[in-house]
């Protein structure tokens, strides 16, 4: 089909849509690092983590060799109200900044959680629907995964249980609120309902929580309560897995149109979507068979992949999880206060970071201030009011599209645009109100969490 036949939005069937997920790490040479048991440093066994997760995903989570896992039918069901999601071809975009440069965006903020957390939150809460639980605990950060995870939960009558990081809670009551339309119960986080969350207030009397923090609390929640077990929204591999759907559709749409990516770019906080997103293009890469320019952002005040050590690092603050061998910041780096544009997570999958230490991945970190411009000139082109996080893959993919203007080059470039931004609209107004300072963290800063990695 001739280029000019591309349509602004290229839709797949229903009938197009993936029947299965894509196992990136059974193309890795180098598999990622296991999980360790924190006391005995050993890697976790199915056992020990059927303790803390469902028992399919503990499956999930160590299997390094099928590459496809098939998709359950009744998530697949699900998927279909939401999905396929849209592949769209940026000519607005495009046209406003004269670039030759095709971008292309996969725009995963069609429902109500506003990213595309939905598609790991429905198989997660399927899996512990088939064991048998009653139901499951979860952190929540600005409030996307939460959400997800309350919808799934109320379609399948689990029960859902929220640890929400006390500033976002605060910040953001619209959100809590939506968690509870779907039944969830909400707690900011640190509480006094756990030994860890009283520890932390005890030591950290009006801290305003972080996701280490709630980690904690709602693991100790999902341990101590029966019939419970506790569920991720992003890092682990199983998340992964599961977001690999938005690869697989991207790929197949593109294959329909014979458009080939040069760059592909995905904001990366945990690094689920950006796994997502590049898993089928990188297994393309991998295996040899097409090469890819594949680039993650991340903010400049959070900088896990462009300034962080690769190496076994805490997931939480409490330090109940298992350890996990990633680029962290330490788990006790909590970026600075002004920081309003997520990923704020401390550390990275562990795919990700052995793709990123073997050489398969640029990184790239953006100002706060820069990536809210761009947010700005994407929604009034593009019609998208986009969440900050997606905003800062935005960035990259217009600086890619303004050097290619410079240059001359037609590349197409693909991001991944996660999700709407209706909830941050307080970040938004500082922008607008000029109120919005960058921060980068000095290396000292940087030093004081590194040192609380544990050694061994
Ligand atoms: C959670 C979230 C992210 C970052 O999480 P990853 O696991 O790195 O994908 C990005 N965008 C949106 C809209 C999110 O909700």
């Amino acid at each position: 089909m001739s280029e000019n036949k591309i349509p602004y939005k290229i839709y797949l069937e229903e009938s197009e849509m993936p029947k299965d997920w894509y196992n990136v790490r059974a193309d890795m040479k180098n598999k990622p690092a296991p999980l360790l048991n924190p006391g005995t440093h050993e890697p976790m066994t199915a056992e020990e983590l059927g303790v803390v997760f469902c028992e399919e995903l503990v499956k999930q989570e160590l299997d390094n060799d099928n590459r496809l896992i098939e998709i359950p039918k009744k998530i697949r069901d699900f998927y279909k109200m939401y999905r396929p999601s849209p592949l769209v071809r940026a000519y607005c975009l495009e046209e406003k900044l004269q670039t030759p440069a095709k971008i292309y965006y996969k725009f995963e903020g069609n429902n109500t959680s506003g990213s595309h957390k939905l598609n790991s939150a429905i198989a997660q809460a399927f899996y512990a629907k088939e064991q048998g639980l009653k139901g499951v605990t979860t952190e929540t950060g600005a409030g996307q995964w939460g959400t997800a995870l309350s919808m799934a939960c109320s379609y399948l009558e689990l029960d859902c249980k929220v640890y929400m990081v006390k500033c976002s809670y605060e910040q953001k009551p619209f959100r809590r609120e939506v968690m509870r339309t779907y039944g969830a119960s909400v707690t900011p986080s640190p509480s006094e309902t756990t030994e860890i969350g009283r520890k932390i207030l005890a030591d950290h009397p009006g801290t305003t929580g972080s996701l280490g923090c709630a980690i904690s609390e709602a693991v100790e929640a999902a341990t101590r309560t029966e019939g419970y077990r506790y569920v991720l929204g992003s890092v682990l591999n199983q998340v992964l897995l599961h977001q690999s759907i938005i690869g697989v559709e991207t790929k197949t749409a593109m294959d329909k149109y014979g458009i080939k990516p040069d760059i592909i770019i995905g904001c990366a906080g945990g690094g689920s979507n950006l796994g997502g997103l590049i898993s089928t293009f990188m297994g393309e890469k991998l295996r040899g068979e097409a090469d890819y320019h594949f680039i993650a952002v991340e903010p400049a005040s959070c900088p896990s992949f462009t300034r962080g050590v690769y190496a076994y690092d805490f997931c939480d603050t409490g330090m109940v999880c298992p350890l996990a061998k990633m680029y962290t910041l330490g788990s006790g780096f909590i970026p600075s206060a002004n920081h309003a544009g997520g990923l704020r997570y401390h550390g990275m999958s562990s795919v990700l970071s052995q793709l990123y230490a073997d050489g398969y991945m640029e990184a790239r970190s953006v100002e706060q201030t820069a990536v809210f411009e761009a947010a700005e000139q994407f929604a009034r082109v593009e019609g998208i009011l986009p969440a900050p996080e997606s905003s800062h893959a935005i960035r990259i993919a217009i600086d890619e599209a303004m050097k290619c203007k410079e240059t001359g080059e037609e590349k197409t470039i693909l991001f991944g645009l996660t999700g709407t931004g209706y909830f941050d609209m307080y970040a938004y107004e500082k922008f607008h109100n000029g109120e919005m300072s960058d921060y980068i963290p000095t290396d000292e800063d940087l030093k004081a969490g590194l040192e609380g990695l544990p050694k061994f």
